[in-house]
């Protein structure tokens, strides 16, 4: 590990100038020289392995603007502060109530242990765990641009279906964002340009010819809040992932649903789906098959051929498209028959 200068900005308006100061506003912020810090679950081990190398480190938990910590539940919805932990909100009680797919997602993402640390804005910016990113001695056009993509021929059992291009297959391998997208949440976000709104789906970048660039954030922006529209019929909502073992392992293929029913018929759907996409993918498609519709086994097989139609599969990863169509169809029907 290299060594690098920490300190802690007890004011978003420092920790942004301090950022400006060591970085430009077009510095991608996993490449930038100064980073931030929240829980460091991610972070810190990037570091460890030599993949991430700022020089310097602005932690951000003693920043005095106590809104970073809340949970606000309002007539307009919910606003979690960046800094508030995962544990703290899989467990708070409106939001189990009125949002199960959210409270479900933060539950089955990680450990009590890193669930305690780990802040909401730092675990919808999490990296990916594709494994030739993870180790600095394979080509990665991710960690160095242009180098090349060593998962394409290599063993790519976990890698994305849907999202991909030639020149990275890596998948986003977060469960709250497939929530939030499904959601239609917003990110709050300030910079040495201003504060400004970013609708969470256009938060992740898909990696086309630049899989370096992975958010719209600039390198001194800093997410302060994450707002969650009020959505009545969102009680009927769930998150349902698919892993390899039951504990400590990521989505091979995971399904974010909300359903607005009027009896048995499919008045508005959301759909997200996590652990086959390179950035929290929405299925808009598999949302209009459903829309009308009387949801049985039926209808929700084909809104999940509809929202794979598009899946390109890799040597390893073919599994994939009729796991994820499984899963969706299996989250859909457990969601419909949700008692609310
Ligand atoms: Fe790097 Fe993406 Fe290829 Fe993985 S899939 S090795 S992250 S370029």
């Amino acid at each position: 590990m290299r060594p690098f200068v920490y300190e802690q900005p007890t004011a978003i308006s420092a920790a942004v100038a301090i950022a400006s100061r060591f970085t430009t506003h077009d510095d991608q912020p996993t490449r930038a020289n100064a980073q931030f810090i929240a829980g460091g679950t991610n972070l810190a081990d990037y570091m460890k392995l030599g993949v991430a190398e700022p020089n310097r480190l602005l932690d951000l938990n003693q920043l005095k603007e106590q809104e970073l910590r809340q949970i606000r539940v309002t007539e307009d919805g919910i606003r979690f502060g960046a800094l508030v932990r995962m544990g703290e909100a899989a467990d708070h009680r409106e939001v189990k109530q009125r949002y199960p797919v959210i409270a479900d997602s933060l539950r089955l993402a990680a450990s009590g242990q890193i669930r305690n640390m780990a802040s909401l804005a730092g675990n919808v910016l999490q990296r990916t765990r594709c494994e030739y990113f993870r180790e600095t001695s394979w080509h990665c056009n991710k960690r160095v641009p242009g180098s090349g993509c060593a998962a394409m021929e290599g063993f790519n059992r976990q890698h994305a279906v849907l999202g991909a291009s030639d020149a990275c297959i890596a998948t986003y391998h977060g469960d709250f964002a497939q929530a939030l997208i499904a959601l239609d949440a917003v990110i709050h976000a300030e910079g040495s340009r201003g504060a400004r709104k970013i609708p969470f789906a256009k938060l992740h970048r898909q990696p086309g010819d630049t899989p370096h660039i992975e958010t719209d954030l600039a390198a001194d922006e800093i997410i302060t809040a994450i707002e969650v529209p009020a959505i009545p019929w969102a009680r009927r909502s769930l998150y349902l992932k698919i892993r390899d073992r039951e504990s400590y392992a990521f989505a091979l293929a995971s399904a974010a649903v909300a359903l607005d029913l009027e009896g048995d018929s499919v008045r508005e759907a959301r759909i997200a789906l996590g652990g086959v996409a390179t950035v929290p993918w929405r299925a808009k498609e598999g949302e209009e098959a459903l829309r009308g519709k009387r949801l049985d086994e039926a209808s929700a097989s084909a809104a999940a051929d509809a929202a794979f139609a598009g899946a390109e599969p890799r040597r390893h990863n073919a599994f994939k498209i009729d796991l994820g169509k499984r899963t969706l169809v299996r989250a859909l029907l457990e969601t419909r028959d949700m008692k609310v």
